[in-house]
């Protein structure tokens, strides 16, 4: 029943997630649901907050994917987790890894930090909205880019030797549409034990921070909605937004 997986890949570009919101943007009738983009260089690769990704010519998958969302803005924000399983899903069907996940947004393994989700929106807060979905993932970093990175990374050369990267492409598609759709039927309710399972901050002690505010607590994961929960002086508290930043104490 999956639709077949077109991938268009451009050889240098700003941001596949830009490129793709600019064609929402200019309401361009050849971008349906289900349309990826690739590129095989970033010139200005994006993370959240104005924040850099390192997007070298290379081995390295930038990639986004256009998907409209019958369902809103405020239903949207549970994206991210959805997204971060299908990232998962997919290394796991090719690959042996201990892959974790980060709340909202990142895939880690062994506390490095192998892809980054930027989760993007178009619309309302009620209504159909239109989401870029944007995964950058790490397949074999060039030391030139590796010394700006400023925290710990991994890519999959380090972890596994054959990779086809044409081939993770495709794979991470039909693990998305499958998530995604999953996403759609009945939101996060069947995915929260999973991801929790996958917490790579479990049980510890984090902080959180949206810039101007912080708060400390033991990570017990994530709700129905896609917030985090942290216990706090023996209270759970729930947290929500994708301007927060989490970090482990
Ligand atoms: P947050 O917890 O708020 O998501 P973050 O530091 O993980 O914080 P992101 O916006 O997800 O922020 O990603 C951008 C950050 O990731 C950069 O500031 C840099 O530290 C790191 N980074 C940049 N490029 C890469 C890359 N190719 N691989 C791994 N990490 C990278």
């Amino acid at each position: 029943t999956d639709k077949p997986c077109h991938i268009e890949v451009q050889p240098i570009i700003d941001s596949t997630n830009s490129e793709l919101m600019r064609r929402i943007q200019s309401k361009d009738a050849a971008l349906t649901s289900g349309q990826v983009l690739v590129a095989e260089m970033q010139q200005a690769g994006r993370g959240r907050r104005g924040r850099q990704w390192q997007s070298p010519f290379g081995a390295n998958l930038y990639y986004s994917y256009y998907w409209h969302f019958e369902d809103g803005m405020q239903a949207a924000m549970g994206v991210s987790v959805a997204v971060g399983l299908a990232v998962h899903d997919a290394l796991s069907a090719l690959y042996d890894l201990g892959v974790q996940l980060k709340w909202p947004n990142d895939i880690y393994i062994n506390e490095h930090k192998l892809a980054g989700v930027l989760v993007e929106l178009d619309g309302q807060m009620e209504g159909p909205c239109h989401l870029v979905i944007g995964i950058g993932l790490n397949v074999a970093m060039p030391n030139s880019a590796a010394q700006h990175i400023d925290q710990a990374w991994t890519d999959l050369s380090q972890h596994v030797s054959e990779i086809d990267k044409n081939q993770l492409a495709v794979v991470l598609t039909l693990c998305l549409q499958k998530r995604l759709h999953m996403y759609q039927k009945n939101g996060l309710s069947d995915m929260v034990a999973q991801w929790n399972a996958l917490n790579a901050f479990r049980d510890q002690v984090v902080s959180l921070s949206t810039g101007q505010r912080q708060w400390r607590g033991i990570c017990e994961g994530i709700d129905h909605q896609g917030g985090l929960i942290l216990r706090q002086d023996g209270e759970r508290k729930t947290y929500y937004g994708g301007e927060i930043s989490l970090r482990k104490e």
